[in-house]
């Protein structure tokens, strides 16, 4: 199995190209030993493969900061379902797929993506029976806790007299886990293939937090030529000692991926969701006054986490700490703080205007979502009412001069920066209003926050690039999502190339 990202690196001259946010002339760019050796006019061709770039604009290769690549590599598989309004709409685009490509026989037509709170009529298997012939059918919603599922696949679950078929929490987990368990081999493929994919929108690398340890599988996968990404591979607290008596630490190459893999952050989870209503906040969910939860849970108590923090980061690990409410932020940021040990916030979905300061001084890395803000704005109107304005604050992290990175936590969004960087940038979607407009960030700010941290291509660089037909700092919100990328180079490896 080889996929886009084996071929080998090449010296390489590309001319005529305008690098993002260097201005209008365009310039070449010489590549070699993995490396941006030349940016200027008319530098040498001798011994270079020429490549035209016909006034392309060229960036640094992006990057998404948060993803589960396991998760992501499953849900692509599956008939995505995130756009039907209704239960028919559901049903007609479960008969289309069967149509016009079937599972292959024996095995189940998994769809995924589904959200039914507002649809105007009910899941029900009757409607799958009458377009699913003899292909089990399930179907996941959005946030996994139902499935719905038609005769044929409730009879094979044990569910064959359920009323509905649209199966809740413990049995819908079950299902889900079921239908989820492919063999390493198959998984690994489809992780090739989203990589591949992930390169052709001009990923260079993915901060990979599956909760799984995932280090010797990344070695397995890039022996076996998945080479299109870097990866950084997070550690969760049941894996924290294992790894640490390897006598590996954040950063440090995996053995075998020449450097491509290496250890990721310290992973901990300290609160729940917004959806779950389980994120930590302040102030109590508006409906939920008087519920001992009425201000979401916080997974650790202040001293448990500290004592973590320490541990991790006194073996070497910078800490990656998932908190979405304020309370749990708050938290969060003093127990960096005691520990004094840096480290990212994952999501900091919701702040307290006083945390936004303590991110700069601390130097704490924000690590948002914002394309989260996109799906969630309805719920954070309606279950952080009163408090948006300091939700997904992006302009108020760059105003303070928290340094920022933007992720997808695919599969909850697309592992695809563009999207990332055009909701960041406009707060919009699907011809929306924008949502608190006050907090779109200049595209600059999105761009660098998904390649790293840099914000050009220079000389003596990591020829970690991306090549676009478009300017990513004049493009519009429309234009940023379907941005084309027509080559993307890893350490000067043409990983996605079309020119
Ligand atoms: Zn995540």
């Amino acid at each position: 199995m080889t996929g886009a990202g084996a071929e080998e690196a090449r010296r390489t001259l590309l001319t005529d190209a305008r690098p993002a946010g260097g201005g209008e002339r365009p310039v070449d760019l010489l590549i070699d030993g993995g490396r941006v050796v030349g940016v200027g006019p008319d530098l040498p061709a001798a011994g270079a493969d020429v490549v035209d770039l016909e006034g392309r604009w060229v960036a640094p290769g992006l990057w998404d900061s948060h993803v589960h690549m396991d998760q992501w590599a499953l849900v692509r598989q599956r008939l995505d379902l995130s756009s039907a309004r209704s239960a028919a709409e559901v049903a007609a685009l479960v008969g289309e797929r069967l149509r016009s490509s079937p599972p292959p026989a024996g095995q189940s037509l998994v769809g995924y993506g589904f959200q039914d709170a507002l649809w105007p009529d009910a899941p029900d298997r009757a409607l799958l029976d009458a377009v699913s012939g003899d292909v089990p059918v399930v179907l996941v919603s959005k946030d996994l806790h139902a499935a719905w599922l038609d005769s044929r696949a409730l009879r094979e679950h044990g569910h064959a007299d359920h009323p509905s078929g649209l199966l809740r929490e413990q049995a819908a987990f079950d299902v889900n886990t079921a239908v989820s368990a492919v063999s390493e081999q198959q998984l690994d493929l489809w992780v090739a293939e989203a990589a591949d994919a992930a390169a052709a929108r001009g990923v260079v690398g993915v901060v990979d937090l599956e909760m799984t340890l995932s280090l010797d599988r990344w070695a397995c996968r890039v022996a076996a030529g998945t080479r299109a990404l870097r990866v950084r591979a997070g550690v969760y607290p049941a894996d924290l000692d294992a790894v640490a008596a390897l006598g590996l630490r954040t950063g440090d190459p995996v053995e075998g991926t020449d450097g491509l893999v290496t250890v990721g952050p310290f992973k901990i989870i300290t609160d729940g969701s917004l959806n779950t209503r389980t994120a930590w906040c302040h102030d109590p969910y508006p409906g939920l006054e008087g519920d001992p939860a009425a201000r979401g849970l916080p997974t650790y108590e202040a001293d448990e986490l500290v004592a973590w923090l320490r541990r991790a980061s006194s073996a070497g690990f910078v800490p990656a700490v998932h908190a979405i409410g304020d309370a749990a932020n708050s938290r969060a940021l003093d127990a960096l703080e005691e520990v004094g040990c840096g480290g990212s916030i994952e999501h900091a979905q919701l702040l307290d205007p006083q945390d936004v300061a303590r991110f700069a001084r601390l130097g704490i890395v924000a690590s948002v979502q914002p394309e989260h803000a996109m799906d969630d704005r309805d719920v954070a109107d309606r279950h952080w009412s009163g408090r948006t304005g300091r939700a997904f604050a992006l302009e108020s992290l760059v105003e303070a001069g928290v340094v920022l990175r933007l992720g997808s936590d695919a599969p909850v969004a697309p592992l695809d920066p563009w999207v990332a960087v055009a909701a960041a940038t406009s707060r919009s979607r699907d011809g929306r209003e924008p949502w608190h407009p006050e907090q779109r960030i200049v595209a600059s700010a999105a761009l660098a926050a998904s390649t790293d941290g840099r914000s050009s291509v220079e000389a003596g660089s990591a020829a970690d690039l991306v090549v676009t037909d478009l300017d990513p700092l004049a493009a519009s919100d429309a234009e940023l999502r379907a941005m084309p990328v027509s080559g993307t180079l890893l350490a000067g490896r043409r990983t996605h190339w079309t020119l």
